[in-house]
């Protein structure tokens, strides 16, 4: 799938609208469209990267970010104590359906481990 027809660069764009809850250079996090906990945002790079199996050493940076995001985030909506969940699925085993790296960050229940 091209660049042009990925969904996520299209909310990096605005020609997708979304419920953005936090945007600086590298990322941008908006509500997932269809929640699987009270709280569910997703963080993605403002630049393409195909999933977390594409990332080498100069990715560093840009995930680093992407994590300190999501503890930002977290600490931002008040359930950094209570805890969350960070989830990157990767490729076809882990679930992933939106080929633009993403971070799922989940709040506001208790979630079991190993995940299904
Ligand atoms: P994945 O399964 O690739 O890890 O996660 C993709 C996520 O993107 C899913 O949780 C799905 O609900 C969400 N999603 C897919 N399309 C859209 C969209 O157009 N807007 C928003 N806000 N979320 C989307
Ligand atoms: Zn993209």
């Amino acid at each position: 799938m091209s660049v042009q027809d990925c969904i996520f660069c299209k909310i990096v764009d605005g020609t997708i609208p979304s419920a953005k809850v936090y945007e600086d250079e590298v990322c941008v996090a908006f509500n997932d469209l269809s929640p699987q906990a009270p709280t569910h945002i997703l963080i993605i790079p403002k630049e393409h990267v195909d999933s977390l199996a594409k990332t080498e050493a100069n990715d560093k940076e840009t995930l680093g970010h992407l994590l300190i995001s999501a503890a930002e985030i977290a600490r931002g909506h008040g359930f950094a104590d209570d805890g969350y969940r960070v989830v990157i699925n990767t490729n076809n085993d882990g679930g992933q359906t939106v080929f633009h790296l993403h971070v799922h960050l989940l709040a506001g229940r208790q979630f079991v481990f190993p995940p299904g």
